[in-house]
């Protein structure tokens, strides 16, 4: 313990006035002698830690799981409307006690505590910019000193995961080949037989259609060979078994210009022109357009 910390003294039951309502191995909770509001908590760590610089990730987790009991025990005990969780390290952010500490507060409309955020401020969008980089870049420095390897069985798992992924999306190209073709042959053989160009004509919206989805599906099993690749060769650190390709994909530069909305539309909707230009959709779907052109002029005649 610290010498002359009131809340050391809580911890070690000196203070004769405390209201504790909670103990436990590494946390103590008790009301502050004058609450914002009533039922407001104070959580505390046993260990004398002045900020939460100096907290480590252990006492963290203790802290947060007396945290969310607590927060269940004062909305049962006082029901709030609300409920504020205000933690601040330093004399500027109001820190008067230099043992850490979290308040868990209830709110009611009205209450004494009144807004805790600014009404407004007028930060340029280029020192937005520039502190996020700034955090950004320390955060995932500081990442890769605390994170652990991933085990090479989760690995695997996880290529396993996407590989499956990868085979569905291939088999479902196939089987759009698989229908496309009895539609084709059915209104391309009628449009001949019949002389009727319409159903030629319907023969080829066929074709574009499928051809349509048959190039999302390989641009999505393009897209999830490239987080298989990225988590083969952790080239980039994704979340563990996620099936999302968008970890995947880079953190978009700062400087990118941001996209309109049909561009951003297109960008969604509309697979990129060397999906299109492939050989598993270009040469079969341009071979049956032309067929359908063939068709369409012979039943037309
Ligand atoms: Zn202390
Ligand atoms: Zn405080």
């Amino acid at each position: 313990m610290s010498e002359e910390c009131e809340f050391c003294e809580i911890v070690d039951r000196d203070d004769p006035d405390v209201r504790e309502i909670y103990r436990d191995e590494s946390v103590v909770a008790f009301f502050p002698t004058e609450p914002a509001a009533l039922g407001h908590v104070l959580i505390v760590p046993r260990r004398h830690v002045p900020d939460i610089w100096s907290l480590e990730p252990d006492e963290a987790a203790d802290l947060s799981r007396a945290a969310l009991l607590l927060a269940d025990a004062i909305r049962e005990a006082v029901t709030p409307e609300g409920l504020s969780v205000i933690q601040s390290n330093g004399d500027t952010a109001t820190q008067t006690v230099p043992h850490l500490h979290i308040h868990l507060v209830p709110r009611w409309k009205d209450d004494a505590i009144g807004p805790i955020w600014p009404v407004g401020t007028d930060f340029s969008e280029v020192s937005k910019e520039a502190a996020m980089l700034d955090v950004r870049d320390a955060a995932e420095r500081l990442r890769s000193f605390t994170e652990l390897p991933i085990a090479p069985e989760d690995r695997r798992k996880h290529l396993d995961y996407i590989q499956a992924v990868v085979t569905r999306q291939s088999a479902a190209s196939s089987s759009a080949k698989g229908w496309l073709l009895p539609i084709v042959t059915a209104t391309f053989g009628f449009a001949i037989t019949q002389h009727t160009w319409p159903l030629a004509a319907l023969g080829m919206v066929a074709v574009v259609l499928f051809a349509y989805l048959d190039a999302n599906y390989l641009r999505s099993e393009k897209r999830f060979r490239r987080l298989y690749d990225t988590v083969a060769r952790s080239t980039r650190r994704v979340p563990l078994f996620t099936l999302d390709p968008v970890d995947a994909d880079e953190i978009l530069a700062n400087d990118a210009p941001a996209m309109s909305k049909w561009k951003k539309a297109v960008h969604t909707y509309l697979p990129k022109w060397s999906i299109w230009a492939s050989w598993s959709i270009a040469p079969f779907y341009i071979a049956l357009l032309l067929l359908g052109v063939g068709v369409l002029i012979a039943s037309a005649s």
